[in-house]
This record gives C-alpha cells, structure tokens and sequence, in this order.
C-alpha cells in the first residue's frame, strides 16, 4: 500500500501516491566540490530526482552549503555517528538529512537533531540497516532478522512521534533480497510514513542491477515504496540513476525518454543487430518522449510481436523494414535501418507527432514482409537490386563527432558480440 504520509524534500514530493522519486548518493569525496557538483549534475541528468552526499568530517560539512547552493537537484546529508555534523548540515541548507538515530549518540543527541529539522522545516530519513541493529534486537536478529529489522524501525518512529516530529520516511536496509521484501511488507502495514526503498550493497551493476529490480520490483508493485535508490559498485552514480528509471518505466510507474524493445535473436538472425540496438539505444537518448522503439531480427516474427511499438525495425541480410505500429512505412537496405528510423522519427516530431505514410513506399515494404520469410530464398537478380539500393542510399549517416571530430558510435566488437557461428560478419 501507498505511504499515507507525503513530506516534501526540497520541493521533490515523497509518499502519499506522489510518483516514486529517484535518488542516488555520490561517490566523490564530499569536500571536493566541483567534482561533486560534476557528478551531481550528471546523475540529475540522467533523471535523478534527489542526491544523497556523504558527509563524515567537518569539511564536508563546509562543502555541502556551496553544493546545496548549486545543485540542480535537492541534495539529502547522509551522517552517522556525528550528531553535531547532522546539526550543520540541517543550517548548511540540505534538503533532508539521514541519520540512523541508533547510532547518533543517545536519545538527547536525537532530540537535538529532531528540534533543529523541526525549527528549519527539514525533514529527515531514519533508517536501520541490518548491519548496526541495537544491541537488544541482536537475539531478535538471529531468530528472526525480519522482524528484528521492522521492530528497530518502529521503535525509531515511536521516538520521532514522542518528540512530536512526523516530518520524515523510513528505511530498512538489508543485504538480502527476501529480508527487504519482507520486512518493508511488514512496515508498510504498521506505519503510515513515506518509505525508502533500497537492497544496500547490492553489488556490480550485472548483479546488483538485478537483485534491486527483484527486490524493489516486487515491492513496487505491490504499491510499496515512495523513493528508491539502487546500490552499485560503480563510481558513475548516473549508471544508479539509469537502472532506478528502468525499474520504474518497466512497472510503468513513471515514464522517461524511450522505451528501446529488442528480441535476443536467434538462429533466423541475418544482420549484425547487436550493434544496431547499440547505436539506437545510443541515439534515443536524445530524445525525451516515452515513444516505444523495436529492433527485431527478422520478420517472420517480428512486425505482429512489435504491434504496439511507435516505430520499429526488422532486417534481414541486406535489406530491412521501417514500421510503425504494425504497419509497413518503407523498405531499406540493412546497413540503412538505423539512418531511417531515426530519420522517420524526426519526421514524426516535425509533423506534430504524425506518422507520414508514402503509400508506395508502405506497399513496396509490405510487398518485402510477404516475400520475407526466407532471405535465403532471394535470386542473384533481387540481390543485385537490394545491392544497388543500399548502393544508392549510402553516405548521409548521422554519426554524432564529439569535440575532437572523433564518431561516438557506439563499438560492438567479437568478444562482447560473437558474429562465429552466426549468420552475418562485421566488417
Ligand atoms: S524476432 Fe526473429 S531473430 Fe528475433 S528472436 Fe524472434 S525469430 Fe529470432
């Protein structure tokens, strides 16, 4: 169930069915601010909603107010141990503050810091992670570590609510992926605040990228959860960011840029599609519209499986079909799909969001699917023609060249993308 309870942090909405926000922490050192604000700016553009800093010394403490002044995004002071470190960042201006207040010097110490977010208006995080549980849940923790972890938390929100402070969320922290599952299920039917989501220590972004989808996925769709962050052994929080968007434009919670459809080929695959999902994977990012795009293998299958994309694709060895929404637009050679889909999606844009059809560019195409179900079947004279046509159709690609006039495609190459033992080569 949704948290009844919304708190604002920095004016980004938490809980109380506001859309699920997505946060990430930096790796830098906190007091090196413009490689902080660096990669704050690059998690904010790839869609982060709040940033977490780490805030250990006093000199990160000085940091935080120029990063709090800078930031495009609400940024949250993530402190432990150092009660007073939590006061300065509450007068530094940080959106939030996290504390675990099992660990921040007392019940007074808690007090202290609760006053001063109350006077300021900041809310804070309380979060217990199932590495520093109190000393008397630690028989609790090995009999029952999911109850030990959702009675912390209670505990921790009957504290706040003695010192009459409801300005905040919770988390519950746990390096299993059945623990946060469960306990967060627990928590969401005992308290009505605003909860964070995360599996801490997740791991590599392969692994790790996996266990969060797994754990907040299944949470997320049963409604549980108001901000999630995805914990990766990266220093690129941004890549945090990207799998956090993934999660939730894949329950389709919220939406953000494309959504890339791709098949995981086969034995009919005739092209070399890996490397043209890469390079229109890499060119959707420019665009920030929710429009689905399909790269298929072949047609056989393909066009019905993609009926609902925008715009899509589906090759074979030398030549290849445009579609939208199930229906043909135009046949392209292969080494040209990419160059045209993009080319009609601008259109589309262009035309106020309109699908042009040239009928007899869609009737020759349609024409090419009926004919598709075996390339291998083309005679040595359409192959011919197919050859003159991509022949024809060459140049006019849209490599982007960064500063130095170097292409940015991207670079598929054998040992990410094998083409042994497959039906096409790359040159
Ligand atoms: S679309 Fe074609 S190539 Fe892709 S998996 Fe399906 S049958 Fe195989």
């Amino acid at each position: 169930m949704a948290s009844e309870r919304q708190i604002s942090v920095g004016g980004v909405l938490v809980g109380g069915g506001a859309p699920v926000a997505v946060q990430t922490m930096t790796k830098t050192e906190t007091a090196n601010v413009g490689e902080t604000l660096a990669q704050v700016e690059r998690c904010a553009e790839a869609g982060a909603d709040l940033v977490r800093v780490a805030v250990p010394r006093e000199e990160d403490v000085v940091a935080l107010q120029t990063i709090v002044e800078r930031s495009p995004v609400p940024i949250i002071a993530d402190i432990h141990f150092n009660h007073t470190l939590a006061l300065k960042a509450i007068d530094a201006g940080a959106a939030c503050v996290r504390i675990n207040p099992g660990n921040i010097g007392g019940p007074e110490k808690v007090a202290e810091v609760v006053a001063a977010a109350n006077a300021k208006g900041t809310p804070l995080r309380i979060g217990v992670n199932s590495g520093s549980l109190p000393k008397h849940l630690r028989d609790l923790e090995y009999s029952n570590p999911v109850e030990a972890l959702v009675t912390a938390a209670g505990e921790f929100v009957e504290l706040m609510e003695k010192l009459d402070f409801t300005n905040f969320k919770v988390s519950m922290k746990s390096t299993s992926v059945p623990n946060t599952i469960a306990s967060n299920r627990l928590l969401a039917e005992r308290i009505p605040y605003p909860l964070h989501l995360g599996v801490t220590e997740a791991g590599t972004k392969w692994a790790g990228s996996l266990k969060s989808a797994v754990g907040l996925g299944t949470l997320l769709a049963d409604n549980i959860g108001d901000t999630i962050r995805i914990s990766l052994s990266t220093f690129h929080a941004e890549e945090e960011v990207k799998v956090a968007w993934e999660i939730l434009k894949a329950l389709k919670l919220r939406e953000r840029g494309p959504v890339l459809i791709a098949c995981p080929t086969c034995g009919r695959l005739q092209f070399d599609m890996d490397s043209v999902v890469a390079e229109v994977e890499r060119r959707l990012e420019a665009y920030p519209d929710p429009i689905e795009v399909a790269v298929l293998g072949c047609a056989v299958n393909g066009i019905g499986e993609a009926r609902h994309a925008d715009f899509g694709i589906t090759g074979a060895k030398d030549a290849g079909m445009i579609f939208s929404k199930g229906e043909p637009l135009k046949k392209v050679p292969t080494d040209r799909l990419v160059d045209e889909l993009f080319a009609e999606i601008d259109r589309y844009y262009e035309s106020d969001r309109q699908v042009l059809r040239d009928e007899k560019a869609a009737a020759e195409a349609a024409q090419w699917l009926s004919e598709n179900e075996d390339l291998s079947a083309l005679t040595p004279e359409r192959m011919a023609q197919l050859e003159q046509e991509a022949s024809d159709a060459s140049g006019g690609g849209q490599d982007l060249l960064d500063a130095a006039g170097v292409s940015q495609k991207p670079v598929v190459d054998e040992e990410q993308s094998p083409t042994a033992g497959r039906r096409f080569t790359r040159a």
